[in-house]
């Protein structure tokens, strides 16, 4: 198993849908992208991704968490089923699950408080192959989901 530099915490505010984030680069050297979609945009929802990184969700209960689903069908918004933030992002790919994180569900220390500036993007215009091949080489390509609470890390 690969070992990772950093491992980034975040998840809903009420604390049922967890996740620790594998990944080799600090929060300030990723760049949250803001999709400008009819979704998106309203709730100024900003995505973050590693193409070398591991994302393992922690839920404490498998009811506590649904998916929106939209547009081309093949992106699953997972959100927390009690509190209703959303959390990450899935897409199943050739057999994988990738992911994205949503920004806002970052748990940052102070120390580590940095400001994203988010690029806008608008994938309107993508065929749905283009659309997949975009997130197979861009998004977070190791997403698992077990139902438990991570106790303290690894
Ligand atoms: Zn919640």
């Amino acid at each position: 198993m690969t070992d990772y530099r950093y491992q980034h915490q975040g998840g809903c505010r009420c604390g049922a849908v967890q996740y620790l984030w594998h990944c080799h680069q600090t929060l300030a050297e990723l760049s949250p992208r803001a999709c400008q979609c009819e979704f998106c945009q309203p709730r100024d929802a900003r995505y973050l991704s590693a193409p070398d990184s591991r994302l393992e969700v922690h839920l404490s209960d498998s009811r506590f968490v649904y998916a929106h689903v939209f547009g081309t069908y093949t992106a699953d918004f997972m959100h927390c089923g009690r509190c209703n933030d959303l959390v990450y992002v899935s897409c199943e790919h050739d057999g994988r699950l990738l992911g994205l994180v949503v920004q806002q569900s970052l748990r940052q220390s102070p120390e580590d408080q940095v400001q994203l500036s988010a690029g806008e993007c608008d994938f309107d215009q993508e065929s749905l192959d283009e659309r997949l091949a975009r997130r197979a080489a861009n998004w977070i390509p190791e997403l698992v989901v077990a139902e438990a609470v991570p106790e303290g890390g690894e």
